[in-house]
């Protein structure tokens, strides 16, 4: 006979009570639940280890950067997200453009994350950082020939540069800060010197322009280095060997710098679990997460206190562009249209 059958109401509503009590820890312990648009291999072990470590429940949803933020939209304040994850500065800013972020401060992710890496007001916080510098031909340029990005338009580079189509929001994110460092008219001076040098119509990926170099169709190009350091560590033995027919030359050394940008998290302006998206924020920019979280896409740690992976040291050392990167989103849509004008496919 069970124990229910024999209770009396009163009893039953203690037990009722009792069943709520010990059920409690689990309720407190919560979930949080995560918008990522970066691929799920490259998050899903750190998100594994921080619900071991707070017993919080971490629901993941990955998709393309796009129907994420449209989905956030359309969802408004019944969306069950609460941290979104995503690449670049632009995006972030998209994001808190679109209203679907709200700001958190915490002393944790302003300790861990350089100004310049994060949000003004606490929209969103970069947790790797991206390096855009110029990748060449190593038999058919010598590192002395380089210098800028600007020198990129001078007439010896004709029909020598590859580089993907002004859809990426990559080169939109570096004209956007050649932008703000010189101006829009230099700027478009020089993305016009620049198509004029272009060996190809712009077409393919990153790592598309850096196998065109080794297949000899150009000479250089700008690409972000995990596309890089990806091929040098890739199974497939044609990327490899692309890879090490190319070198890294960090511009700008003298004057603003090699252009960075980040990927980063926005807790929702509808979050339900906003102190464990926050938690979680939070350990993603701990010593702990940054090594891995860095190392696993062959990205900077967006903490300068953590060294980077043994591949990417082999490049040297260089000077990132100090421009706080949220610039980069405000100026997306001037980057834009000048490289339409600038004739960049
Ligand atoms: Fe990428």
């Amino acid at each position: 006979m069970s124990f229910a059958l024999k209770t009396r109401p009163l009893l039953s509503a203690f037990c009722g009570l009792l069943a709520g009590l010990l059920t409690l820890p689990a309720l407190a312990a919560g979930e949080v639940n995560i918008y990522s648009a970066r691929k799920e291999d490259l998050i899903k072990p750190l998100l594994d280890d921080f619900a071991k470590q707070t017993d919080i429940t971490v629901n993941l949803v990955t998709g393309k950067e796009n129907e994420l933020l449209q989905r956030l939209q359309s969802e408004g304040v019944n969306t069950p997200a609460d941290l979104l994850l995503t690449s670049d500065a632009g995006r972030l800013a998209a994001a808190r453009q679109a209203g679907v972020l709200q700001t958190v401060q915490s002393g944790v992710l302003e300790k861990n994350i350089p100004a310049a890496y994060r949000d003004p007001e606490g929209y969103w916080y970069g947790l790797s950082v991206r390096a855009r510098p110029i990748i060449y031909a190593r038999d058919r340029v010598k590192p002395a020939e380089l210098s800028t990005y600007a020198d990129l338009a001078a007439p010896r580079w004709k029909g020598r540069i590859c580089v993907r189509s002004s859809d990426s929001i990559y080169n939109q994110s570096l004209v956007a800060g050649m932008i703000a460092h010189q101006g829009a008219a230099k700027t478009e001076a020089w993305a016009k010197g620049l198509v004029a040098n272009f060996a190809r119509s712009p077409k393919g990926g990153d790592r598309d322009q850096i196998k065109a170099i080794a297949a000899g169709e150009c000479d250089l190009t700008l690409a972000n280095t995990y596309y890089l350091g990806g091929m040098v560590t890739s199974s497939d033995k044609t990327e490899q060997e692309a890879a090490a027919q190319v070198a890294v030359f960090w511009p700008d050394a003298n004057t603003t710098g090699v252009h960075v940008n980040v990927s980063g998290a926005g807790v929702t302006a509808h979050a339900k679990n906003r102190d464990h998206a926050l938690k979680l924020l939070e350990f993603l920019a701990s010593d702990q997460a940054q090594r891995w979280y860095a190392d696993v896409n062959n990205e900077y740690p967006v903490n300068p206190s953590i060294p980077p992976s043994a591949t990417l040291q082999a490049w040297g050392e260089f000077k990132a562009d100090t421009l706080n990167v949220a610039k980069l989103g405000e100026l997306n849509a001037e980057a834009v249209k000048l490289m339409d004008r600038a004739g960049w496919k």
